[in-house]
């Protein structure tokens, strides 16, 4: 795995890679999440790939939102839905509530978050217990209970 603090940078730095990462973790984005939607690097764990989602969300990256849902569940249409409606929705504010396994060593993982976001000017709170699961040993999203 990369040094976190010095991950490898595929292009120059602009506002987006110095500013602090969507997902809060209160690092850099190209120090935090980028490196992964780059495919640069991989989540070793579900926790990373569960904030790396969140962060695809926030900047509407519909392709690693695919790539990291696990073939077992992920639905035909999962790409053309998200185009549809990724635009409509804007994320604010995560906070992991728990997790449990989900480590570099693991094979599942369970996180439980609660993220804000603003939908038609309302606002809405997302609350999910989300299993995870490798495939050819990668994290990716399995399923989620509200
Ligand atoms: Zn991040």
């Amino acid at each position: 795995m990369n040094d976190p603090l010095n991950p490898p940078l595929g292009k120059p730095s602009g506002p987006r890679e110095l500013s602090l990462c969507p997902c809060k973790s209160r690092e850099t984005y190209a120090a935090c999440c980028q490196p992964f939607h780059l495919g640069q690097a991989k989540p070793d764990t579900a926790l990373q790939l569960m904030r790396s989602r969140y962060s695809a969300y926030f900047f509407r990256l519909a392709d690693y939102l695919v790539s990291t849902t696990h073939p077992d569940t992920r639905e035909p249409d999962l790409k053309s839905h998200l185009d549809q409606t990724i635009h409509q929705t804007n994320w604010c504010f995560l906070t992991i509530i728990t997790m449990s396994k989900g480590g570099p060593d693991d094979k599942v993982g369970k996180v439980e978050f609660v993220a804000n976001y603003f939908a038609d000017g309302q606002p809405y709170e997302l609350h999910e217990r989300s299993r995870f699961k490798r495939y050819k040993g990668a994290w990716k999203y399995l399923d989620a209970k509200g």
